[in-house]
């Protein structure tokens, strides 16, 4: 088959290190174009200016939007409009209305829309599933702390409004929690740190539970120099579940049982193909939504000041 005529939109840090090679390893795309104000790609056509880009490539039919989530909904709602293929990188939008909205247009537009969970892709992520289906879960712990100055140096944009703050991080927890249950989760108690110099949180802790009842809590850390910590803890009365570095190790009562090479980001790639070949969208906002009623409510505490 033919591959698919594709731009990259906003190349920052992810477009490089993660949508860009992973494209050039998926024979089912091309990257023909990309869109960015001070990003360049060598080799395909640049443009800085979005409408422009969809006004001359009326050949490219599909746009991977890896801008910051504030920015993204204009972008998707003209890509739909112009009858081109979204990917979203996570999160989708900056609210559960935008992102409703997009998924509606799409619907009628008769394009694929692919709001893409990177972790829900990590190795270990799918074999958890596998070995909890079936399981009586008792409790879920999620543990998610990073060193912000090591991941996001330089982008401002996270701190601000619709940057989303140590959610940020943290909307991965939760896509692989979404992904490993199928009940809703409903979030009951969240506390919020926000230094007093920024507008978004540095840490948030979160008391949730299923529609079934389960206990789940979440520790997000945006302060955590050292070892990082990207770990999700399923008990069962059958034994505990660890998913380690992100989703990338599982452990079973402490033994480790999977793990292998990060291949997130080439699974996102070979989902949007098989969407499109499919002529089907996939749009789960259920981490949007836990992420917004956690803000909703949330109570904040103001902490010291930050400097990244
Ligand atoms: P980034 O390094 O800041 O890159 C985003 C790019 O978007 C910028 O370089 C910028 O390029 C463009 N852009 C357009 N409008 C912008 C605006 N108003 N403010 C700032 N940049 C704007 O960010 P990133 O880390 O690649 O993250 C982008 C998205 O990917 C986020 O939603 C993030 O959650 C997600 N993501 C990031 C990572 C990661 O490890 N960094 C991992 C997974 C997912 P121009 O200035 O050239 O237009």
């Amino acid at each position: 088959m033919k591959p698919v005529s594709l731009a990259l939109v906003g190349v920052g840090k992810i477009a490089r290190d993660q949508h860009i090679p992973s494209i050039a390893g998926n024979t089912a795309f091309k990257l023909d174009a990309a869109v960015s104000r001070h990003g360049r790609i060598e080799g395909v056509e640049n443009f800085t200016d979005f409408d422009e880009f969809l006004k001359s490539r009326p050949d490219v039919t599909a746009v991977s939007l890896c801008t910051p989530p504030e920015v993204r909904f204009d972008m998707a709602a003209k890509a739909i409009s112009a009858g081109r293929h979204v990917m979203l990188e996570k999160p989708p939008a900056a609210t559960i209305g935008e992102a409703e909205a997009l998924s509606e247009m799409a619907r009628k537009s008769g394009v694929t829309l692919f709001a893409t969970w990177h972790s829900r892709f990590a190795t270990a992520v799918a074999p958890a599933k596998a070995w909890l289906s079936g399981k009586d879960i008792t409790g879920i712990k999620i543990i998610w702390k990073e060193d912000v100055r090591r991941w996001h140096p330089g982008q401002a944009w996270i701190w601000e409004p619709a940057g989303f703050g140590v959610f940020d991080p943290g909307i991965n927890a939760l896509s692989i929690l979404t992904a490993l249950l199928s009940d809703p989760v409903i979030v009951e108690k969240a506390r919020l740190e926000v230094p007093s110099n920024k507008r978004q949180p540095i840490g948030a802790t979160l008391r949730m539970r299923s529609a079934a009842g389960v206990p789940i809590s979440a520790d997000f850390d945006w302060r955590q120099e050292g070892p990082q910590t990207w770990d999700i803890e399923v008990t069962t009365r059958e034994g505990v579940l660890r998913l380690s570095k992100g989703g990338s190790e599982m452990y079973v009562d402490d033994k480790l049982t999977g793990t292998g090479p990060d291949r997130e980001y080439a699974g996102i790639y070979a989902r949007f193909a098989e969407l499109l070949q499919n002529g089907e969208s996939d749009v789960d906002f259920q981490p949007l939504r836990i992420v917004a009623d956690a803000f909703l409510c949330g109570e904040n505490v103001l902490t010291d000041e930050f400097f990244d």
